[in-house]
């Protein structure tokens, strides 16, 4: 038997057993260095048995609050510490943030994501009020709803829950060791504080990372690692390429986007190892090509952002996803989709095999090619 049919058999044969929070660094590290096609067929193979693959959701992300931020996140336009030509504004009324979400819905967006620009939510009472209430109105438009407000503590997080907040969105970026690279002003425990906070409230949690920020082979595993790892995999995580924004210390440096190959790797290896999480394509997609889009979502990427803008960097359009669904058989996912017991929570869902009868197929075949 050759090593990769080995591989391959030991692979089948523990795919059916996959949500595991217990991944060593050293698994990860093998995953992700899989000759690559072999690893896309893998994440491929995974993504069926918990989803179906042709749904993608649609998210849209506005940024309700820009600018003017104290923290120094090395990529960040809205970080006031660097000259980005980015605005600082108020906090957006109810009723034009309500007039967004409802364009986003009628164009196909399902997910409603809101930014601010700033390091916690200390001291703004009247400002958190404001955004439970904006919560309250997006989720009365029966989408699902998600904020990235910064660091929050346990009360915080708990008024969010109440006020219907669906998901709360706080990246842990890239590994630990290269996260002083790249923000000072906080640290890597801080983030996962947050993320403790989250869970404690009952909210799901969205948390990935950004690729392209220099970070090595290394980072990006380890990044991975952080996420697989945590008591509950996030049932979102968000994997970013870099826009490189001029001003910005991280901007500066690097030039050109994240080389897809190390993208797709990312994408993959990320969907072995949380396979019920929604992997989201997210900020950065214009820069890829419409088929090497198409072949994150063969890996398991199963959401992307679409709209005008994604907080301060262009976005792609609604027109062009609907034409790049099209084309590729892809259809949107709607609305809490994924807690109805009709997708990633079901892992015996149906769609052309059962999958666990499929995996076993599959490993019978395997094993056929290897002993002729
Ligand atoms: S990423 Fe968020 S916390 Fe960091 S500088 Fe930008 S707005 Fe502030």
């Amino acid at each position: 038997m050759t090593s990769f049919f080995r591989s391959q058999k030991r692979f089948l044969s523990s795919a059916t057993n996959l949500v595991r929070n217990n991944w060593t660094r050293e698994e990860i590290r093998e995953i992700y260095k899989k000759p690559l096609l072999n690893l896309v067929y893998d994440a491929a193979t995974v993504h069926r048995q918990f989803h179906d693959p042709s749904k993608i959701q649609q998210c849209t992300l506005l940024s309700i609050k820009t600018g003017g931020c104290t923290e120094d996140c090395g990529y960040c336009a809205q970080s006031s510490r660097y000259s980005t030509g980015v605005k600082a504004t108020r906090l957006m009324k109810k009723d034009e943030v309500l007039e967004k979400a409802k364009i986003a819905k009628a164009k196909g967006s399902t997910r409603f994501c809101m930014g601010s620009a700033w390091r916690d939510l200390n001291g703004r009472t009247r400002t958190f009020k404001n955004i439970c209430d904006i919560i309250k109105g997006v989720r009365e438009l029966d989408m699902e709803v998600c904020v990235t407000l910064g660091m929050l503590n346990d009360q915080q997080a708990k008024e969010l829950k109440e006020a219907g907040l669906t998901a709360y969105n706080h990246n842990v970026d890239t590994s630990r060791e290269y996260y002083s690279k790249i923000i000072t002003t906080r640290t890597y425990d801080d983030r996962l504080n947050t993320l403790g906070s989250l869970r404690h409230a009952g909210l799901k949690v969205c948390s990935g990372g950004i690729l392209g920020l220099g970070e090595k082979e290394e980072d990006r595993i380890g990044l991975i690692h952080t996420l697989s790892t945590l008591p509950l995999h996030p049932e979102s995580v968000p994997i970013n390429a870099l826009v490189p924004i001029p001003g910005t210390p991280v901007g500066d440096k690097v030039k050109k986007p994240v080389r897809f190959t190390d993208l797709l790797r990312t994408v993959a290896t990320a969907r072995i190892c949380m396979p019920k999480s929604i992997i989201r394509f997210s900020a950065g997609r214009m820069q890829y090509s419409e088929s090497e889009q198409a072949f994150t979502f063969l890996a398991g990427a199963n959401s992307v952002f679409t709209g005008d803008k994604m907080l301060t960097t262009p976005a792609v359009t609604w027109d062009e996803d609907s034409q790049l669904f099209h084309k590729w058989g892809l259809e949107g996912l709607k609305s809490f989709e994924y807690e109805d017991g009709s997708s990633a929570q079901n892992e015996d869902k149906t769609f052309t095999l059962p999958p666990k009868q499929r995996l076993v197929e599959q490993e019978k075949q395997a094993e056929a090619v290897a002993t002729a």
